[in-house]
């Protein structure tokens, strides 16, 4: 595929959310520093978040023209219910509304089809929210591959509870289970799985049925897809890939940390959403620390936590003595001098020891300085692989969606984190967690023996991490195996040819 014409075009769809745009933006960026060119689709609000995300990529000798651009497709918020501009996941304002903000994300498959008709790229990697894209892209004649977000790991638990269904056999909802035919003997309870899991076939709602048809769509689409690709590498969850492939006949690619797409400053402090601290200052105040002494927290860009719980975060960390920035999604009312759910003169006592980010912070710039030792996290995939990039130990506090699974890997598999002690899943609102709890689980990740270990076998992680990535690594070339891949689908396609013919002509090609 020589010319720009020819160019293998692929179209990049994330979900709303900025634990997915991002790492969809990330891999847009891969792929197109390997000649492939790359547009994202997105909604006119998030529309300024993907364009600071994509930057302005570094050209090589080899390939002088990064070809990324955007198209925007409207988000229908009125039609169902949701306030006008609730175009992202993070801006949902209560739990109630997550289905309805669904409902609008199915509604972006006839506008979708519109931009394949009048683009025609050579293949679509749509996110698994979208389970209906297989069928646009097949509409088209191109090949859906499936984007989910999380790792093989998560993605092997999730198929084993959906086939062997543990969760019924146990008396009570706390006893705990293995979860069957996966590797390392992981244990669960049925309070740390999803409602729609939970609930008896009789007493089900209509959202939880909603839920499941939804789950039950996203399998069915990506057994009919071309494949999925995977934001990890081999030598971080290899034994899961390898699980997902041979066992679950998925086939898969992992191409991650796509997080080390960026590799300068700038790039990095422009990923996601503008900071509400300045990077800069960010960085001298952490230049100011001595190495590992310092924790970050946050939770991830849709996570809360009610106020009596910010307070006992607030007290546990005052308590450990450790320096930290904490990143709170809440901003100050602008008539109060002092947040109420902070202790009384908490910022003051802090001067100097801890910040507190309001909104957004530089989260992967933050983590890869040398002063920060440990990593409080609610164990989204995305900010648990970046926690794994930076070698960074971590307090895990799981809330929802698979990031109970991703607990247990830190914990369990990898073992470069302590769980915090999260009894429960919740929606959006993270269950409660008393002040000792806390204090006693940052300590184990800052201070003593336990936590040079563990930030012993974290600190390995860095350089396998940038290995896979670099030339000849494992995600390098599982990346180079798949566009080329593409490429013969496309040049097939353009010449009404069969694989097999193809094949034929070309020689046999095993990636
Ligand atoms: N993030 C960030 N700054 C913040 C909050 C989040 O840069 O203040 C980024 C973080 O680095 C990660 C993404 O947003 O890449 C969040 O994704 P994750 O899967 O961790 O959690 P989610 O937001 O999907 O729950």
């Amino acid at each position: 595929m020589g010319s720009e014409s020819q160019k293998l075009h692929i179209f990049f769809f994330p979900y709303p959310a900025h634990g997915h745009m991002i790492p969809t933006i990330d891999m847009a960026k891969l792929f197109a520093t390997r000649g492939v060119r790359a547009t994202i689709l997105t909604t006119p609000l998030n529309l300024p978040i993907v364009s600071r995300t994509i930057g302005n990529p570094k050209t090589t000798p080899q390939n002088p023209d990064i070809l990324i651009s955007t198209l925007t497709i409207r988000f229908p918020c009125l039609e169902v219910g949701l306030p006008e501009g609730c175009e992202n996941a993070e801006s949902i304002p209560s739990p109630s509304l997550i289905l309805n903000f669904r409902r609008a994300t199915r509604m972006l498959q006839q506008p979708l089809e519109q931009l394949l008709l009048q683009h025609q790229p050579h293949c679509l990697i749509a996110d698994m929210f979208f389970p209906w894209a297989t069928d646009s892209a097949a509409k088209f004649g191109i090949p859906r591959i499936v984007f989910h977000g999380t790792s093989s790991f998560a993605q092997c638990a999730i198929e084993c509870m959906r086939l062997y269904q543990p969760h019924k056999e146990v008396s009570s909802d706390s006893e705990p289970f293995v979860i069957p035919n996966l590797p390392g003997e992981i244990k669960m309870t049925k309070m740390l799985l999803p409602k729609f899991m939970r609930s008896n076939d009789d007493d089900d709602d209509d959202d939880t049925n909603e839920v499941m048809r939804l789950f039950k769509a996203i399998r069915e689409s990506e057994l009919r897809s071309f494949g999925v690709v995977v934001n990890s590498f081999y030598g971080l969850d290899g034994v899961y890939a390898d699980h997902n492939r041979k066992v679950f006949r998925r086939k898969t690619w992992q191409i991650g940390p796509v997080s080390l797409s960026h590799r300068d400053m700038k790039e990095k402090a422009n990923r996601g959403k503008e900071a509400s601290f300045n990077e800069q200052e960010c960085l001298k105040w952490l230049d100011s620390k001595e190495p590992n002494s310092t924790l970050y927290i946050c939770f991830g860009s849709v996570a809360n936590f009610n106020d009596s719980q910010l307070r006992e975060i607030a007290l546990a960390l005052e308590a450990s003595g450790h320096n930290f920035i904490w990143v709170v999604r809440k901003s100050r009312k602008e008539e109060e001098e002092e947040d109420q759910w902070l202790p009384e003169g908490f910022e003051k006592r802090m001067e100097g020891k801890g910040l507190i980010i309001r909104g957004w912070a530089p989260q992967v710039l933050i983590l890869e300085h040398v002063a920060v030792g440990g990593f409080v996290t609610h164990c989204g995939w995305n900010s648990t692989l970046e926690g794994v990039c930076a070698g960074v130990p971590m307090v895990t506090w799981p809330v929802a969606a698979e990031q109970f699974y991703n607990e247990k890997f830190v914990t369990e598999v990898v073992r470069i984190g302590v769980p915090v002690g999260v009894k429960k899943f919740a929606e959006m609102v993270g269950d409660s967690v008393e002040k000792e709890d806390i204090e006693n689980a940052i300590r184990r990740v800052m201070e003593g023996e336990e936590a040079e270990e563990m930030r012993n076998r974290a600190k390995k992680y860095i350089n396998m991490a940038k290995q896979a990535v670099e030339e000849r690594g494992s995600s390098y070339l599982e990346l180079n195996a798949l566009i080329q891949e593409l490429e013969i689908q496309a040049a097939c396609d353009h010449n009404h040819m069969d694989l097999a013919e193809l094949f034929a002509s070309h020689g046999r090609y095993e990636p």
